[in-house]
């Protein structure tokens, strides 16, 4: 059992203020494995003191000191690998190989970047008759989901420290787990009382009273554009900096001079990977109709070949989802796609043979998807795919572009040179042309709904930055 009811204030843990216990379910057994208790505004209001007062003097600290001290957190995050992959399976249904390699991995490689990304910022630029120094733009709120914890965790703590802010930060209450254990680690690497705060709660009762808080400068949201839309609207009468990474609906443009079966099967994989619970997944996959029969047969083994179940097995490549409304949510897209003509060719309703327990969702794969069916143009966040055919290029930009998401596309050819053309044509923050690999060092975030800002490496440094011009 995770008895992680405390929070973390001050360079103290500290019972929450008539705080609410809650269970944290483990997705995969839907038993209870630990517990936390839900601040509320007055956990939040000395969270965002401590900050405030530590901003003081961590502000002016240099920037060598901050390299030391990421250095620090590096260390410490390193030994701690092992103990997060676990929590992280625990608290969200990651099969361990997934947990162990790109899940915890992620959280070390924005420490890295945050660090790689300080070491190399100037400390003033000359332009004109004036000189530019980047400043730390104060306390800041980071609020983060549950789907990939710690990368999301990190990717903002990390260049938040490097900037020289400090902050309060209130990660998924669904998902808890991975962020205390992350609050533990800064606490021994020795992280600054105040620099860092972490409070446990739901959004109503603390994301929302820090995003509206008079004496926070920015807030980094990450997650639904329901809730980012609700932190925008909450932080504007305060003018605060606010940075939104929020959902996705990703179109993966298959081209006609593809070796059909490898594109295909990597476009299922890289749709179902995560258990469909990544924002960028490729959910769209656009067919050549020359090419459409042919590639719907494969995406259907692809989708009956994956893995589902066992989270300690190597060769598992999908757990269950995270919660039960989750499940519902996802039965509920099955059931409205079903209804609206699309063709179910792999998975369905309900759950896997032999998973009766655990909020398991088996592979899905729709065909003779038009693009303005639901199940095309809503987020479903499960491993649920639809094939949509298309007869030449142009109407395939169309497709993508035909969303109200922005935040990734996907493109595969044989020659790069068409792909990048295909590529420039996509409003989307980013493209990844033959599944390449996501980049921490290039920064990410969407167009259109999907957010506004882009976190990650140095792009993600100068997002926690003011830009103080002093004329000469
Ligand atoms: P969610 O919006 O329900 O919750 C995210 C966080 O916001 C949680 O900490 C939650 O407590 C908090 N929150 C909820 N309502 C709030 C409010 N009114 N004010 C302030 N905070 C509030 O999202 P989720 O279900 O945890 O995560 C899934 C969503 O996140 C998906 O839509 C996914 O696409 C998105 N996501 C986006 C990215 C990205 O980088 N673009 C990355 C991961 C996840």
């Amino acid at each position: 059992m995770y008895n992680y009811d405390k929070c973390y204030i001050n360079g103290q843990w500290q019972s929450v203020t008539n705080g609410q216990e809650i269970d944290v379910i483990q997705p995969s057994t839907e038993k209870v494995i630990g517990k936390i208790t839900l601040a509320n505004e007055a956990d939040v209001n000395l969270a965002v003191q401590a900050a405030k007062d530590a901003f003081v003097r961590f502000s002016q600290t240099s920037k060598a000191s901050r390299i030391v001290l990421l250095e620090k957190i590096i260390k410490v995050y390193k030994n701690k690998m092992p103990l997060m992959a676990r929590h992280i399976s625990d608290e969200m249904g990651a099969p361990m190989n997934l947990a162990k390699g790109a899940q915890a991995g992620s959280g070390l490689a924005h420490l890295e970047q945050a660090l790689a990304a300080l070491v190399k910022s100037p400390d003033d630029e000359k332009i004109g008759n004036s000189l530019l120094f980047h400043e730390p733009v104060g306390v800041c709120a980071l609020i983060t989901p549950w789907n990939w914890p710690i990368n999301q965790i990190a990717c903002k703590v990390g260049p938040a420290i490097a900037a020289g802010c400090t902050m309060v930060l209130k990660p998924s209450e669904i998902a808890p787990l991975s962020g205390y254990l992350f609050a533990q680690i800064l606490d021994e690497a020795g992280v600054p009382a105040g620099v860092f705060n972490m409070i446990n709660g739901d959004g109503l009762n603390v994301g929302s009273p820090l995003s509206s808080h008079a004496d926070i400068d920015m807030v980094s949201f990450t997650g639904s554009t329901r809730a980012g839309v609700a932190v925008a609207k909450a932080a504007a009468d305060t003018v605060k900096r606010v940075s939104q990474e929020l959902g996705g609906k990703s179109a993966n443009i298959i081209l006609d001079d593809v070796d059909l079966e490898t594109a295909i099967v990597d476009g299922v994989q890289a749709c179902m990977h995560n258990t469909g619970q990544s924002c960028n997944a490729p959910t769209r996959m656009l067919i050549p109709e020359s090419l459409y029969e042919q590639a719907v047969k494969i995406a259907a083994k692809a989708a009956d070949d994956i893995k589902v179940g066992d989270l300690e097995d190597e060769s598992t490549f999908i757990g269950p989802v995270i919660s039960q409304a989750q499940f519902d949510k996802i039965q509920g897209l099955i059931q409205v796609a079903i209804d609206e003509g699309a063709k179910l060719i792999s998975g369905g309703l309900g759950k896997p043979k032999g998973l009766e327990q655990g909020y398991y969702v088996k592979p899905t794969v729709f065909a003779n998807v038009d693009n303005k069916m639901t199940i095309a143009q809503e987020e479903v966040f499960g491993p649920v795919l639809v094939l949509i055919p298309y007869k030449n290029e142009q109407e395939a930009i169309y497709i993508a572009n035909d969303s109200l998401y922005g935040l990734s596309g996907y493109v595969a050819s044989k020659d790069t040179k068409r792909a990048l053309d295909v590529a420039k044509n996509i409003r989307t923050g980013m493209v990844h042309i033959n599944y390449a690999w996501t980049d921490a060092a290039a920064p990410f975030g969407g167009y259109k709904q999907s957010g506004n800002g882009r976190e990650w490496g140095e792009f993600g440094l100068e997002e926690f930055q003011e830009i103080k011009a002093v004329m000469l």
